[in-house]
Order: C-alpha cells, then sequence, then structure tokens
C-alpha cells in the first residue's frame, strides 16, 4: 500500500502564524523567532508524514502550539479574542 497524496503544510493544525512571534521549544530551550520553525517530510511505511518541526539540529521538536510555545503570555489569549472565545481561566505560562 503507498499512497501519493502529500501532506499540506497550510492545512497543518500545528503550522505556525501568518504574523511571526517569538516561540520557545520545550524540547531544546531555545527562543527564536516562528518563521523559523520548518516544514519535514519523512517517509514511514510507504507514506509521507510531514509536519511542522523546531530548526535546532537534533531537536525532535514537533509543532507550533504543541513543543514551540509563543514566549508572549498574552499570545493565545490575543488568538482567542480573535475567536471572540474568551476563557475565565486563562492561565499564565
Ligand atoms: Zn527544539
Amino acid at each position: 500500500m503507498s499512497r501519493t497524496q502529500k501532506p499540506d503544510p497550510e492545512a497543518d493544525p500545528f503550522a505556525p502564524p501568518d504574523i511571526t512571534t517569538e516561540v520557545r521549544c520545550t524540547q531544546c530551550g531555545r527562543i527564536y523567532e516562528s518563521y523559523l520553525i520548518q516544514w519535514a517530510e519523512q517517509q514511514v511505511d510507504g507514506e509521507v508524514l510531514g509536519g511542522w518541526a523546531c530548526p535546532t539540529a537534533g531537536c525532535n521538536g514537533q509543532g507550533f502550539g504543541q513543543d514551540m510555545v509563543p514566549t508572549d503570555p498574552d499570545y493565545l489569549a490575543k488568538q482567542d479574542a480573535a475567536f471572540k472565545d474568551i476563557r475565565p481561566d486563562d492561565s499564565v505560562f
């Protein structure tokens, strides 16, 4: 079984935002701008899997909002406000 369909970086829910924000990788601890997050593909059992990955060599951090989290504690609140989804319990990093 093999698939020819390639994963779509734009459709990935963990893609970095259009407007760059500073992020910290929880895997390697490095702090950098989110535009540096790289799309990486690998072939597993004939299927091409893709994901947004930490640009640090040897780090396996994956996904904006997963392993790469914004350093701005207000970032998520701003995103929520954009979606008019106001959380009563807004925890600070
Ligand atoms: Zn990392």
